[in-house]
């Protein structure tokens, strides 16, 4: 008789029953490494992104489900937001000793979900069990869109910048309920040119920065402009809702740049089911302005949302 299974090996035994099939997972779970038909193109994308218990959520509150479901939401909205079609995860789980095997399961459940909702299969991982903390690694490897991948280094001077969605109050509520915006992007880039592009995870005014030094380019934001989520007006603490939509993380809505030509179709005839915005216009000079309610411009420090609860 063969030794009984580690507890580990039962878990990935039971993820390997109830993962969704795939024509081009040609071996999945079982092997040292899968097998896939990939890439069709001759170009990947490939992403990964960490949670941290204790860092990134607590476990209570979140529900192990929730949580799968933001790890593999996190790493879809990445791809979305270089226009790739997700396909294929790579689940790495550090399982704390305190928790029992069902966390384990539902964490897996919340992820294979919102992974086949978005046209992506789990194709295999790794799983450890220690005394430390919960932590979730998901890499996500994509299709770029037959139109190319839009990167965060394409502003050009004269575009205009626009949001999705609404902005702010994440943490009431969305941070675990968002919906990456694959199928939006996507959209989007069928319809216009879209010049640069990245998702918003660490809040508007943080995350710009990184596409002004990608494309070696500055901006104005618009405060009247930005589209404030009602969760940003219920926030319990002194700062503005504006403030808030500023910098407030894990929106993770799409941040892109395109002509003002394109941007004025896009707002006349959105090719997408959401709210497109546009807060404001790239400039040449090195430098981040926020025009505010009276016209005046003032310096936008860089409010990212430090990833601290
Ligand atoms: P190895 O010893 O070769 O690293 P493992 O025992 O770690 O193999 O994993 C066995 C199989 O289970 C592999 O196919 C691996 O990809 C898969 N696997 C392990 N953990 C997970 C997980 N959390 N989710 C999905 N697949 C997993
Ligand atoms: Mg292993």
């Amino acid at each position: 008789m063969l030794p009984p299974p580690r507890p580990e090996f039962e878990l990935i035994e039971h993820f390997r029953k109830h993962l969704v099939q795939d024509a081009n997972v040609l071996r999945g779970i079982g092997d040292d490494a899968a097998v896939v038909r990939w890439p069709e193109s001759g170009r990947g994308l490939i992403t990964a992104d960490m949670l941290l218990e204790g860092v990134h959520f607590q476990c209570p509150p979140a529900t192990p489900r929730e949580i799968g479901r933001k790890a593999m939401g996190v790493n879809l909205s990445d791809i979305a937001a270089m226009s790739g079609q997700p396909r294929f995860a790579i689940v790495s789980l550090g399982l704390s000793k305190r928790h029992g095997p069902h966390v384990a399961i539902e964490l897996f459940e919340g992820m294979r979900d919102i992974a086949a909702e978005f046209g992506a299969v789990i194709i295999g991982g790794d799983t450890n069990s220690w005394d430390g903390p919960l932590v979730i690694n998901v890499t996500l490897i994509g299709d770029p869109h037959p139109r190319g991948a839009v990167l965060r280094s394409g502003a050009q001077v004269g575009d205009w910048i626009m949001v999705t969605g609404e902005l702010g109050g994440s943490i009431l509520g969305r941070q675990f309920s968002f919906q990456p915006r694959v199928h939006e992007a996507r959209q989007l880039h069928e319809f216009a040119e879209l010049h640069s592009m990245m998702d918003i995870s660490d809040g508007l005014a943080g995350d710009l920065f990184h596409i002004l030094e990608e494309s070696h380019v500055g901006a104005v934001l618009d405060a009247a402009a930005i589209p404030i989520s009602p969760a940003a007006h219920q926030m319990p603490d002194t700062r503005s809702p504006l403030e808030h939509a500023l910098s407030d993380g894990e929106d993770f809505e799409l941040l892109f740049t395109v002509s003002p030509a394109d941007g004025q179709r896009l707002l006349k005839e959105s090719p997408v089911n959401l709210r497109i915005s546009h807060v404001g216009e790239i400039i040449a000079e090195q430098k981040c302005l926020l025009k505010t309610a009276d016209g005046t411009l003032q310096p936008l420090p860089r409010m990212g949302w430090n990833h601290s609860i």
